[in-house]
């Protein structure tokens, strides 16, 4: 019998795997209509940092945005080729430190829309079980980090510790704030109020005051404006950083030409701009990974600075974990 190199047997057994190909050339094959894979996993010195998918929704992004005119943003969108309505993303973190798993952020509720509210079963999908997160930093207490802490009223993640900054909590779960506050802003807080206060009922939030060590490799950044409690979670590994910067950016195509540009639930405008701002610059000048929650998933790149604006450019696409 001939003899075959190792390469060449592998070709000789792969080899009545090719089928000749059964169906005439005009057949049809059904749309898919399967959603995309909701995960994507880097190495990241030390770490594994996996971008999970809560899904995208399909945001009048041009109705949410103040500081410009209609026509500036309706330009900016139509360059970018995004006429709106588009799919805005929303993504989570996901760190395994080795010894910690962290969630940064927690998606929606579901409740708002079919499109959404996907994370528990993306991160499933990714091998983790709900019950594997050891902590749970929150950017901010907005419905769309905060609303899949709870599942059916109960901690979905029900080993973790959930944490973000205590003037977060102390601005979203106070009635006198949510009493003074213009009817179209008292849903936030009772959204925060609806998910945050059963945790805190059951010991499992432990809020932080100002830049504080969480996890050796993770630390929490005060980055307020978008809420008065907003954070920035700060990943260093093997000489890597990254850092998950929650809303302080949330439309990207316009605003990295004009960071002066805010959102309307952004609290404080005027901070919002100034951390935005010196984000930007801080990202651009360093070269570090940032994590966004709104941008196309899995929302990881760098920033590059152009004159007076910003460009996003989205991580190398690497099919397996690497370095
Ligand atoms: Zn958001």
């Amino acid at each position: 019998m001939m003899k075959l190199s190792r390469g060449l047997l592998l070709l000789a057994l792969a080899t009545p795997v090719i089928a000749p190909l059964a169906a005439p050339a005009d057949a049809s094959a059904p749309l898919s209509k399967v959603p995309q894979s909701g995960w994507y996993r880097i190495a990241f010195g030390d770490f594994e940092v996996t971008a999970l998918s809560d899904g995208t929704a399909p945001i009048p992004v041009e109705k949410r945005l103040t500081g410009s005119t209609p026509a500036k943003i309706t330009a900016a969108l139509t360059k970018a080729f995004l006429p709106p309505p588009f799919d805005t993303s929303v993504n989570a973190f996901l760190v395994n430190t080795g010894s910690k798993l962290v969630l940064i952020d927690a998606g929606t509720d579901g409740a708002s829309g079919a499109s959404v509210g996907k994370l528990l079963a993306n991160l499933k999908a990714a091998g983790y079980a709900p019950e594997q997160i050891d902590e749970i930093y929150i950017t901010h207490m907005h419905g769309d980090h905060i609303g899949g802490l709870l599942t059916a009223g109960k901690p979905t993640f029900a080993n973790a510790t959930v944490r973000a900054a205590k003037a977060e909590a102390d601005f979203w779960l106070t009635q006198a704030n949510m009493d003074k506050a213009p009817s179209e802003k008292k849903d936030l807080f009772k959204n925060a109020m609806a998910t945050m206060n059963p945790l805190i009922a059951a010991g499992k939030f432990k809020p932080f005051d100002g830049p504080t060590d969480l996890v050796p490799g993770i630390k929490a950044v005060p980055a307020p404006g978008h809420t008065p409690g907003h954070t920035f979670y700060q990943v260093t590994s093997g000489g890597q950083t990254l850092v998950a910067w929650g809303d302080a950016l949330v439309v990207a195509s316009v605003q990295l030409g004009d960071p002066t540009v805010s959102v309307v639930v952004d609290n404080d405008i005027k901070g919002a701009v100034a951390t935005r701002k010196a984000a930007l610059a801080d990202a651009a000048k360093n070269g570090y990974i940032v994590a966004l929650a709104h941008v196309p998933f899995p929302g990881l790149g760098h920033l590059g600075a152009e004159g007076s604006s910003y460009r996003w450019y989205p991580l190398n696409y690497t099919f397996g974990p690497s370095r």
